[in-house]
């Protein structure tokens, strides 16, 4: 899948596989500010945390890959290191170099820490307008196979195929980490999104895995859907909807539906939860067209950082920035351009700080 970047081992020697904490209780966090409007934003999030008196110490962290003597491009060591330390990062957006034979570096990343489900929540910010204001929605995609298994090759001149491998361990850890994300958060019912009608085997494999799990957690409803009901539901009447678990393609596409119902990618943050650690990003990219200019929304990022916090059971630090961040947009006197406003990213940044 992978062919540029070799992906080292290095994770299972982290010293004891929890969370990393010094004495005075302050917790390491690997930062990959990323490229564009990456610094600025993840500047704004630092300041933030810095006035909430969150106890996190920042280790910046440098992603682009470097070649090896056997020619191959890696992500540098120092990304590994300091992951293994912490087993938390949170991440700008990063640049996907056009042309042949680049490989996606968050496809790297993802691989790299076995970030095997990718969570999303879709809550409607009040004071941004948007066709509705009921929007509360977590998307749960599983995030290393599917039709993005890379597996895909020509048959014969004019006939390429592609294979979507679904296997029962992936299925498994996306179901229960879905179910145990609804507990840990408050959610009452589960949604299986699938298309077991027509992919039968390999649908019908992931929707038998999200049964059996379901059938260990009686305390969450679940519910069973197909993916085109979902689309036609979710567009006429999305406050119906709860946590959805679906595959890695549904999930890609899904989710940015979801996004866009709240105000799109800009406001939406995303966490990639993982067996060796857990990176949070923003969903946005690069937005090279304003990078450097300080008019950059923080929002995503800082939303992202947010989740971090919950994940990290900071939860009283992650409310108190979220809460401040919400007013500042609630409140539409500072807002940035892309939420309608002129308001530069850096006095963005100090109106969430003096409301933290
Ligand atoms: P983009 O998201 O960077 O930009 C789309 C539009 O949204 C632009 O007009 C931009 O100014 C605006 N925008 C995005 N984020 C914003 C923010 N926080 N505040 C204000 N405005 C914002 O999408 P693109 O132009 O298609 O992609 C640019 C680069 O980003 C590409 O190299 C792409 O591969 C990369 N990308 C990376 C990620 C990631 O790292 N997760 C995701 C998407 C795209």
């Amino acid at each position: 899948l992978l062919k540029q970047f070799s992906v080292p081992k290095c994770l299972s020697s982290s010293a004891d596989g929890t969370q990393r904490f010094y004495s005075s209780g302050v917790q390491r966090v690997t930062m990959i500010p990323g490229d564009g409007i990456g610094p600025e934003i993840s500047a704004a999030v630092k300041k933030i945390f810095s006035s909430a008196g969150a106890p996190i110490d920042w280790e910046d962290v440098d992603v682009t890959p470097v070649k090896g003597a056997d020619g191959k491009f890696r992500l540098p060591q120092a990304v590994f290191d300091s992951m293994a330390k912490t087993g938390v990062g949170l991440k700008g957006p990063l640049a996907t170099p056009i042309g042949k034979g680049h490989q996606s570096l968050n496809l790297a990343l993802r691989k790299a820490f076995s970030l095997y489900a990718n969570v999303r929540p879709c809550k409607s910010i009040e004071g941004y307008k948007t066709p509705y204001d009921d929007v509360d929605i977590v998307t749960i995609r599983e995030n290393t196979e599917g039709e993005y298994s890379g597996i895909e090759h020509t048959i014969v001149d004019g006939v390429v195929q592609s294979i979507k491998l679904i296997t029962k361990e992936a299925s498994m850890r996306v179901a229960e980490y879905a179910f145990e994300y609804a507990r840990n958060n408050d959610r009452s019912t589960v949604t299986a999104v699938h298309k077991a009608n027509i992919m039968r085997m390999s649908d019908g494999l992931f929707l038998s895995c999200c049964r059996e799990v379901a059938e260990k957690n009686r305390d969450i409803k679940f519910r069973e859907m197909y993916l085109d009901t979902v689309c036609l539901n979710m567009v006429q009447d999305p406050s119906q909807f709860d946590v959805l678990v679906m595959p890695n393609l549904y999930g890609d596409i899904l989710s940015d539906l979801c996004a866009g119902l709240i105000g799109g990618l800009g406001v939406t943050p995303s966490g990639n939860i993982g067996s060796e650690g857990a990176i949070f990003e923003s969903v946005h990219g690069t937005a090279p067209d304003i990078a450097g200019e300080d008019k950059a929304n923080p929002t995503a990022l800082l939303l992202s950082a947010v989740m971090m916090l919950r994940h990290m059971k900071l939860n009283d630090h992650g409310r108190r920035i979220e809460q401040s961040c919400l007013e500042v947009i609630r409140e539409g006197n500072h807002l940035t351009a892309d939420l309608g406003g002129s308001t530069k990213c850096s006095q963005f940044t100090d109106e969430i700080c003096r409301r933290v």
